[in-house]
Protein backbone atom coordinates (compact mmCIF):
# COMPACT_ATOMS: atom_id res chain seq x y z
CA UNK A 1 0.00 0.00 0.00
CA UNK A 2 1.55 3.58 -0.80
CA UNK A 3 0.93 6.31 1.63
CA UNK A 4 -1.99 8.00 -0.44
CA UNK A 5 -3.77 4.84 0.17
CA UNK A 6 -2.55 4.44 4.21
CA UNK A 7 -3.81 8.03 4.68
CA UNK A 8 -7.08 7.32 3.32
CA UNK A 9 -7.20 4.10 5.75
CA UNK A 10 -6.20 6.49 8.80
CA UNK A 11 -8.82 9.04 7.81
CA UNK A 12 -11.46 6.60 7.44
CA UNK A 13 -10.30 5.01 11.02
CA UNK A 14 -10.61 8.44 12.14
CA UNK A 15 -13.82 9.43 11.10
CA UNK A 16 -14.96 5.87 12.33
CA UNK A 17 -13.45 7.06 16.57
CA UNK A 18 -14.60 10.06 15.62
CA UNK A 19 -18.52 8.73 15.61
CA UNK A 20 -17.92 6.14 17.97
CA UNK A 21 -16.97 8.80 20.67
CA UNK A 22 -19.75 12.18 19.21
CA UNK A 23 -17.18 13.66 18.37
CA UNK A 24 -16.90 16.38 15.22
CA UNK A 25 -14.53 15.24 12.66
CA UNK A 26 -12.68 18.66 12.28
CA UNK A 27 -11.51 18.48 16.37
CA UNK A 28 -9.16 16.17 15.39
CA UNK A 29 -5.71 16.50 13.83
CA UNK A 30 -3.79 14.47 11.91
CA UNK A 31 0.14 14.88 12.45
CA UNK A 32 2.25 12.48 9.70
CA UNK A 33 5.35 11.97 11.74
CA UNK A 34 8.07 11.82 8.93
CA UNK A 35 10.82 10.89 11.54
CA UNK A 36 13.85 8.93 9.78
CA UNK A 37 11.59 9.22 6.49
CA UNK A 38 13.30 10.58 3.22
CA UNK A 39 12.01 14.13 2.28
CA UNK A 40 10.24 12.09 -0.98
CA UNK A 41 8.00 10.45 1.68
CA UNK A 42 6.72 13.63 2.88
CA UNK A 43 6.21 15.03 -0.65
CA UNK A 44 3.93 12.11 -1.73
CA UNK A 45 1.46 12.55 1.06
CA UNK A 46 1.46 16.19 0.82
CA UNK A 47 0.70 15.22 -2.58
CA UNK A 48 -2.53 13.12 -1.81
CA UNK A 49 -3.45 16.35 0.96
CA UNK A 50 -1.46 15.93 3.88
CA UNK A 51 -0.13 19.79 5.34
CA UNK A 52 0.66 18.69 8.86
CA UNK A 53 3.90 16.83 10.18
CA UNK A 54 5.79 15.93 12.98
CA UNK A 55 9.67 15.09 13.28
CA UNK A 56 11.14 14.08 16.84
CA UNK A 57 14.74 15.45 16.09
CA UNK A 58 15.36 18.94 15.57
CA UNK A 59 18.66 18.26 13.18
CA UNK A 60 17.02 15.89 10.64
CA UNK A 61 13.75 18.88 10.87
CA UNK A 62 16.51 21.08 9.94
CA UNK A 63 17.87 19.44 7.07
CA UNK A 64 14.68 17.50 5.83
CA UNK A 65 12.14 21.23 6.18
CA UNK A 66 14.08 22.86 3.80
CA UNK A 67 13.68 20.10 0.59
CA UNK A 68 9.53 20.07 1.43
CA UNK A 69 7.03 22.86 -0.03
CA UNK A 70 6.95 25.91 2.01
CA UNK A 71 3.22 25.51 2.45
CA UNK A 72 3.47 22.40 4.93
CA UNK A 73 3.04 22.75 8.85
CA UNK A 74 6.01 21.46 11.21
CA UNK A 75 5.57 20.04 14.31
CA UNK A 76 8.54 19.14 17.22
CA UNK A 77 6.79 16.07 18.57
CA UNK A 78 10.44 14.38 20.35
CA UNK A 79 12.30 15.22 23.29
CA UNK A 80 13.78 18.64 22.81
CA UNK A 81 17.78 18.79 24.51
CA UNK A 82 18.55 22.44 26.16
CA UNK A 83 21.28 22.55 23.44
CA UNK A 84 18.91 22.58 20.54
CA UNK A 85 16.61 25.17 22.01
CA UNK A 86 17.46 27.49 20.22
CA UNK A 87 17.10 25.77 16.73
CA UNK A 88 13.69 24.60 17.51
CA UNK A 89 12.84 28.52 18.44
CA UNK A 90 13.82 29.78 15.39
CA UNK A 91 10.62 29.18 13.00
CA UNK A 92 11.26 25.87 11.81
CA UNK A 93 8.15 24.66 13.83
CA UNK A 94 4.24 25.72 14.65
CA UNK A 95 4.44 23.92 17.59
CA UNK A 96 6.70 22.36 20.26
CA UNK A 97 5.25 19.09 21.61
CA UNK A 98 7.04 17.92 24.77
CA UNK A 99 8.23 20.85 27.06
CA UNK A 100 8.70 19.46 29.73
CA UNK A 101 10.71 21.72 32.44
CA UNK A 102 10.61 25.26 33.14
CA UNK A 103 14.19 25.41 32.25
CA UNK A 104 13.37 24.72 28.61
CA UNK A 105 10.33 26.81 28.56
CA UNK A 106 12.75 29.72 29.14
CA UNK A 107 15.28 28.98 27.13
CA UNK A 108 12.14 28.69 24.14
CA UNK A 109 11.34 31.90 25.40
CA UNK A 110 14.41 33.32 24.87
CA UNK A 111 14.98 32.40 21.51
CA UNK A 112 11.82 32.88 19.75
CA UNK A 113 11.23 35.92 17.72
CA UNK A 114 7.17 35.14 17.38
CA UNK A 115 4.64 33.38 19.63
CA UNK A 116 5.83 29.82 19.69
CA UNK A 117 2.61 27.20 20.46
CA UNK A 118 3.89 24.46 22.80
CA UNK A 119 2.62 21.52 24.71
CA UNK A 120 3.95 20.38 28.48
CA UNK A 121 4.59 16.92 28.38
CA UNK A 122 2.89 14.97 31.30
CA UNK A 123 4.25 11.43 32.16
CA UNK A 124 0.90 10.35 33.54
CA UNK A 125 1.68 6.69 34.16
CA UNK A 126 4.85 6.92 35.79
CA UNK A 127 6.64 4.60 34.20
CA UNK A 128 8.00 3.82 30.85
CA UNK A 129 9.93 6.61 29.72
CA UNK A 130 11.89 9.18 31.83
CA UNK A 131 10.43 12.41 29.72
CA UNK A 132 7.54 14.42 30.79
CA UNK A 133 7.31 15.94 33.91
CA UNK A 134 4.91 14.35 36.54
CA UNK A 135 1.50 15.49 36.75
CA UNK A 136 1.70 17.60 40.30
CA UNK A 137 4.54 19.29 38.36
CA UNK A 138 2.54 20.30 35.44
CA UNK A 139 0.57 23.32 37.20
CA UNK A 140 3.81 25.13 38.04
CA UNK A 141 5.06 24.66 34.26
CA UNK A 142 2.06 26.16 32.96
CA UNK A 143 2.01 29.20 35.09
CA UNK A 144 5.01 29.68 34.12
CA UNK A 145 4.56 29.55 30.35
CA UNK A 146 2.08 31.94 31.27
CA UNK A 147 4.96 34.52 32.58
CA UNK A 148 6.44 34.65 29.00
CA UNK A 149 6.44 36.46 25.94
CA UNK A 150 6.48 34.76 23.28
CA UNK A 151 5.97 30.79 24.63
CA UNK A 152 2.68 30.04 24.66
CA UNK A 153 1.06 26.88 26.80
CA UNK A 154 -1.70 25.39 24.13
CA UNK A 155 -2.31 22.08 26.23
CA UNK A 156 -0.64 18.47 27.08
CA UNK A 157 1.20 15.64 25.93
CA UNK A 158 1.82 12.29 26.29
CA UNK A 159 3.27 9.17 25.43
CA UNK A 160 2.22 6.12 27.21
CA UNK A 161 4.49 3.56 28.04
CA UNK A 162 3.89 1.11 24.78
CA UNK A 163 1.73 -2.19 25.07
CA UNK A 164 0.16 -4.46 22.41
CA UNK A 165 -2.78 -4.04 23.58
CA UNK A 166 -3.85 -0.46 23.20
CA UNK A 167 -6.95 -0.93 25.75
CA UNK A 168 -3.96 -0.78 28.44
CA UNK A 169 -3.22 3.00 27.11
CA UNK A 170 -6.81 4.23 27.33
CA UNK A 171 -6.58 4.84 31.14
CA UNK A 172 -3.26 7.25 30.73
CA UNK A 173 -5.08 9.03 27.97
CA UNK A 174 -8.22 9.95 30.13
CA UNK A 175 -5.77 10.59 33.09
CA UNK A 176 -4.02 13.44 30.73
CA UNK A 177 -7.72 14.66 29.89
CA UNK A 178 -8.73 14.78 33.58
CA UNK A 179 -5.31 16.65 34.23
CA UNK A 180 -5.79 19.01 31.64
CA UNK A 181 -9.57 19.86 32.88
CA UNK A 182 -8.10 20.37 36.32
CA UNK A 183 -5.35 22.91 35.21
CA UNK A 184 -8.03 24.80 33.10
CA UNK A 185 -9.83 25.12 36.30
CA UNK A 186 -7.09 26.31 38.74
CA UNK A 187 -4.66 28.10 36.01
CA UNK A 188 -7.60 29.69 34.34
CA UNK A 189 -5.72 28.76 31.41
CA UNK A 190 -7.39 27.45 28.16
CA UNK A 191 -5.25 24.23 27.06
CA UNK A 192 -7.62 23.29 24.21
CA UNK A 193 -5.15 20.92 22.92
CA UNK A 194 -4.38 17.16 23.90
CA UNK A 195 -1.78 15.62 21.84
CA UNK A 196 -1.64 11.48 22.11
CA UNK A 197 -2.49 8.65 20.47
CA UNK A 198 0.21 7.32 17.71
CA UNK A 199 -0.27 4.34 14.95
CA UNK A 200 -1.20 1.51 17.54
CA UNK A 201 -3.62 3.66 19.56
CA UNK A 202 -5.02 6.53 18.43
CA UNK A 203 -8.65 5.49 17.83
CA UNK A 204 -8.40 5.09 21.83
CA UNK A 205 -6.39 8.50 22.49
CA UNK A 206 -9.72 9.87 20.06
CA UNK A 207 -12.31 8.52 22.09
CA UNK A 208 -10.82 10.10 25.33
CA UNK A 209 -10.49 13.33 23.69
CA UNK A 210 -7.25 13.88 21.98
CA UNK A 211 -7.14 16.71 19.46
CA UNK A 212 -3.67 15.76 18.09
CA UNK A 213 -2.91 12.04 16.91
CA UNK A 214 0.74 11.75 15.99
CA UNK A 215 1.06 8.48 13.14
CA UNK A 216 4.20 7.63 11.74
CA UNK A 217 3.89 3.88 10.76
CA UNK A 218 0.55 3.20 9.70
CA UNK A 219 0.89 6.25 7.06
CA UNK A 220 5.06 5.93 6.30
CA UNK A 221 5.70 2.10 6.75
CA UNK A 222 7.66 0.68 9.78
CA UNK A 223 11.33 2.81 10.38
CA UNK A 224 14.35 1.36 9.83
CA UNK A 225 16.04 0.93 13.56
CA UNK A 226 19.26 2.38 12.42
CA UNK A 227 20.30 6.62 13.52
C1 LIG B 1 7.62 8.20 16.42
C2 LIG B 1 6.64 8.95 17.21
C3 LIG B 1 5.26 8.85 16.94
C4 LIG B 1 4.68 7.96 15.85
O1 LIG B 1 4.73 6.62 16.23
P1 LIG B 1 4.09 5.47 15.32
O2 LIG B 1 3.92 4.36 16.26
O3 LIG B 1 5.07 5.18 14.24
O4 LIG B 1 2.80 5.97 14.79
C5 LIG B 1 4.41 9.60 17.73
N1 LIG B 1 4.86 10.41 18.71
C6 LIG B 1 6.17 10.54 18.98
C7 LIG B 1 6.60 11.45 20.07
C8 LIG B 1 7.10 9.82 18.24
O5 LIG B 1 8.41 9.96 18.52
Amino acid sequence: MGIKENLETIEERICAACEKAGRARDEVKLIAVSKRKPFEAVLEAAEAGQILFGENRVQEAQEKIPLCPANLHWHLIGHLQSNKAKIAASGLFRMIHAVDSEKLLRLLDEHAAVPLPILIQVNVSGEGSKSGCAPEEAAALVEAANSCSQVEVHGLMTIPPFTPDPEKARAHFSNLRKLRDELQESTGTPLPELSMGMSNDFEIAIEEGATLVRVGTDIFGERVLTG
